[in-house]
């Protein structure tokens, strides 16, 4: 999409033409998974799909959004004087959640826009749509409202709005990974410190294929929490012994040595996991540093053996495609990426081999689960940005 579309769909929408063009991107993240809130490291990077945006500023109070994606919600009117979360409001809420979080740090907004969204992310699919939408919303309030926030701070807001506005548990990745993207490069996050690392995310000759299992989403967010508590009381019991903030403070050694405080056998896969997925995130760094490719697919294979048997968030549909990926020639590695459950899943693969192996694979797919997956090759890309004429 570009700007002319943008511009023409919200012509027809709106009657006039836009002001301006906004677009943030999607995420994949490469290696990291449930570390982020046991203050691991993470690992991933913008991709070129995600959500645009047209936009004009009005002059009242109210603002008048529309998505293509979400046709049957029509054109969602909200005011600054309401931006308390109304379930009726459906995905207006992201906007009105940026603008209710930053209120409360004193920044004056002042008027409303009129919007056009259409992204090309799938929906609700692990590559992070909704931090797409957030910060689409943080570039759009820079560029048209001289926010005086960085980006980390823009960053923060939208984590507050998943956080304290929906009220799901989630981590910081997503919306830095989003915020802070750079062609071509994957970042190394610390989440414990917030320390970060550009990575130039040279594969040679492969390409990250995502893998879609287009299984709808369905106990994720019950799911994703009931992990976090079982890591939090793993956490509680090795910190009976040990002088440790989070699990991301200890080495494989150390759990394994330590692990029997937390005696109990679910506890301990859950927290093996975020220990050695850290780990594993901290030399897949250093592998790609180093262009050792083959020791970089290695470990990208391994954290999804650790996500499925240690972790229990893969399913069928996940583990189908990566585990047909895995038999396929010219891949590197391949592992569920996002929360799990359903979503998405990656593939590093030799260029020559993607045809064939999205054939293999889909063919597969489709005979196991029933229905067919779809496949996309991932451009690493910048973050928020404003498209020009
Ligand atoms: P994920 O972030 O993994 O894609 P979420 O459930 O966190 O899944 O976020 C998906 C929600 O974000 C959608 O249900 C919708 O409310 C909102 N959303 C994302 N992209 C768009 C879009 N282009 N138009 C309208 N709403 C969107
Ligand atoms: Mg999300």
């Amino acid at each position: 999409m570009d700007y002319a579309t943008l511009a023409s769909e919200y012509q027809e929408q709106f009657n006039v033409a836009p002001e301006r063009v906004f677009f943030a991107p999607g995420r994949i993240n490469l290696i990291g998974e449930y570390t982020d809130f046991n203050g691991g490291h993470v690992f991933p990077a913008a991709i070129s799909m995600g959500t645009y945006a047209a936009y004009s500023a009005r002059d009242d109070r109210e603002f008048r959004v529309y998505s293509a994606n979400v046709p049957d919600a029509g054109v969602l009117t909200f005011s600054l004087d309401n931006l308390a979360f109304d379930k009726a409001d459906n995905w207006a809420n992201y906007l009105k959640g940026m603008l209710f979080e930053l209120a409360k740090q004193d920044l004056t907004i002042d008027h409303g826009f009129d919007l056009y969204v259409h992204g090309n992310l799938p929906d609700a699919s692990g590559l992070s749509s909704s931090a797409s939408m957030e910060m689409l919303m943080g570039e759009i309030l820079h560029a048209g409202y001289d926010m005086k926030l960085d980006e980390v701070e823009m960053v923060k807001v939208g984590q507050q709005v998943e956080n304290d506005y929906f009220g799901l548990n989630t981590g910081i990745m997503d919306q830095f990974a989003i915020g802070m993207g750079k062609k071509d490069q994957a970042i190394l996050l610390d989440t414990n410190t917030m320390d970060y690392e550009y990575a130039p995310l040279d594969l040679g000759d492969n390409v990250v294929v995502i893998m879609n299992t287009k299984k709808r989403r369905e106990l994720t967010d019950s799911k994703y929490n009931e992990r976090r508590a079982q890591c939090e009381e793993a956490l509680r019991r090795l910190q009976t012994k040990l002088d440790i903030k989070t699990l991301g403070d200890l080495n494989e050694d150390e759990f394994d040595q330590n692990a029997y405080l937390i005696n109990n056998e679910t506890l301990i896969k859950r927290a093996r996991h975020a220990v050695f997925e850290n780990q594993r995130t901290l030399k897949a760094f250093a592998a790609l540093q180093k262009g050792d490719m083959d020791s970089f697919g290695h470990l990208v294979n391994a954290s999804h053996v650790s996500l499925h048997y240690d972790f229990a968030v893969t399913g069928k549909e996940l583990d189908t495609l990566v585990e047909t990926a895995w038999e396929q020639p010219g891949v590197l590695g391949a592992r569920m990426t996002g929360a799990g459950f359903g979503g998405c899943a990656i593939a590093i693969v030799n260029k020559n081999n993607v045809k064939d192996f999205e054939a293999k694979v889909g063919k597969v797919y489709e005979d196991t689960i029933g229905y067919p997956a779809e496949f996309y090759v991932a451009e690493i890309a910048d973050g928020p940005s404003e498209l020009t004429k």
